[in-house]
């Protein structure tokens, strides 16, 4: 029996409460393939191809993600934010954290503050313990960063390097390899969820880079010397990975946190002290980029990131990221994401021409270039 079915019987027996005790604690997938790729589909990339353009904020802190518990009026806060480009990916991992430190308390009525993927997943994995939870959020999905993300399973932009050491390195680990277990029983259209190969591409040997590196089993790398593979680079490597499709796992996640009680209250909140008029006693941060003013975290900052959606292309089962270039292609039922960008410190979420222009351009010469 698959996991996937073991969740649907939790499901239909009224609680997924067990699928925790029932996740392997390894989940560490598939070893490297030696064949060489010899073509591969290409990307139909045209102007007229463009859906849309869009752009979204990282909530990127140098020393990484906050899970941690503090107090404020008579309360308790469990903080859960700071994702920086990888909150889809460390969703579940991070979640789960914040479940333990609630557990701690001796409260079973939690308000979620944001609805993002980590107030989503935070909510879902409390209600899944026995907790009664109201999210309460100023913007719900699409309305939020989470539905921009390409959804691509793997951790970046999550902290300056010389940070991924020591206890944060320890938390990132826990985080990420329990999110890749987790994820696996949501493989399926119904989540969104799916396997896809991740081709790394470049003119010098591809290795795994340092966000990588934390967690290396869960990127088992096969390498393409030059000749081996389609791309105009001399070099590639590939990797199996999941991407959840934020715009089918968010509004799952709505549909089943209500289904099993839960209610949203849309609230935006000026300044902290206005959390303390809300009913529950335990409250958990899960506000992104929001807690730089409703918590004072001097530490967070915007990084912005753009996209240019072309119209659906069912052939294209593979991602690459041309890490030189700083350029990468996914496949999403509702379009072909192209990335990407970074512009740190910079709030507007408007797509602004000249990361369009190098997009489209630097896509379009990658994409010709492959045999
Ligand atoms: C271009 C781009 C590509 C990306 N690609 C990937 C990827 O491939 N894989 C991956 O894992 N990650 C990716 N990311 C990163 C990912 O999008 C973020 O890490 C993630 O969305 C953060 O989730 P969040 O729930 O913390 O924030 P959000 O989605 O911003 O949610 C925050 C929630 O809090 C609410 N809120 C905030 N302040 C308040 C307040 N004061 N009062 C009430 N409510 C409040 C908001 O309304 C919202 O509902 C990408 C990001 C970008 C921009």
């Amino acid at each position: 029996m698959t996991l996937q079915r073991n969740r649907r019987l939790l499901l239909k027996s009224g609680g997924l409460a067990a699928l925790a005790s029932v996740m392997p604690t390894s989940c560490t997938g598939s070893s490297p393939t030696t064949t060489p790729v010899t073509s591969l589909p290409k990307v139909d990339i045209a102007e007229n191809r463009i859906i849309r353009k869009v752009a979204g904020l990282r909530p990127f802190r140098r020393s990484g993600f906050v899970v941690r518990a503090d107090s404020l009026c008579d309360k308790t806060v469990v903080h859960n934010y700071g994702h920086g480009g990888c909150g889809v990916t460390l969703s579940w991992g991070t979640a789960n954290m914040a479940l333990k430190l609630s557990l701690d308390t001796p409260h079973r009525d939690a308000a979620v503050i944001g609805c993002g993927v980590i107030g989503l997943t935070t909510a879902r994995m409390l209600q899944d313990h026995g907790f009664t939870v109201t999210i309460y959020t100023a913007a719900l999905p699409p309305e939020t960063t989470s539905n921009v993300a390409a959804g691509v399973f793997g951790v970046t932009e999550i902290a300056d390097t010389d940070q991924l050491t020591g206890p944060f390195k320890q938390q990132l680990q826990e985080a990420v390899r329990f999110a890749h277990c987790y994820f696996q029983p949501f493989v399926g259209q119904s989540y969104g969820v799916r396997w896809v190969t991740f081709y790394m591409i470049g003119d010098e040997p591809q290795t795994q880079p340092p966000d990588f590196a934390v967690t290396p089993e869960l990127y088992p790398l096969t390498t393409y010397r030059p000749g081996e593979h389609p791309f105009p680079t001399k070099y590639a490597a590939s990797f199996p990975t999941m991407i959840a499709e934020t715009n089918v796992f968010l509004p799952r996640l709505v549909e089943e946190f209500v289904a099993r009680g839960g209610e949203i209250v849309v609230r935006s909140f000026a300044i902290r002290e206005e959390l303390c008029e809300l009913a529950e006693p335990l409250l958990l941060n899960c506000t992104g980029l929001g807690a730089k003013t409703l918590f004072d975290d001097k530490e967070l900052k915007p990084i912005k990131g753009q996209l240019t959606v072309l119209r659906p292309q069912a052939d294209i089962d593979y991602c690459y990221l041309d890490g030189a270039k700083f350029l990468y292609m996914c496949p999403r039922s509702d379009g072909i994401v192209l990335g990407g960008s970074r512009e740190e410190a910079v709030w507007t979420t408007k797509p602004n021409l000249a990361a369009a222009t190098r997009i489209f351009d630097g896509h379009q010469e990658i994409i010709d270039g492959m045999r």
